[in-house]
């Protein structure tokens, strides 16, 4: 797995942290160690959501 900016080298990384309502949120994001890019699992899903295209209205 590369680094979309610099194809650099990406490291796992657990992450621990709590949701806006307090439960308690694991998830894996991923490190570029050459430029500091992080890929969160939550923004990879959002991502997603994004790239599917909106259905014509035509
Ligand atoms: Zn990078």
């Amino acid at each position: 797995m590369g680094c979309e900016r610099c194809n650099g080298w990406m490291m796992p990384e657990r992450r621990v942290g709590h949701s806006a309502s307090d439960e308690l949120v694991l998830g894996v994001s991923w490190r570029c160690v050459n430029c500091g890019n992080v890929l969160d699992s939550v923004i990879m899903q959002n991502r997603t959501v994004q790239v599917v295209p909106a259905a014509p209205t035509a």
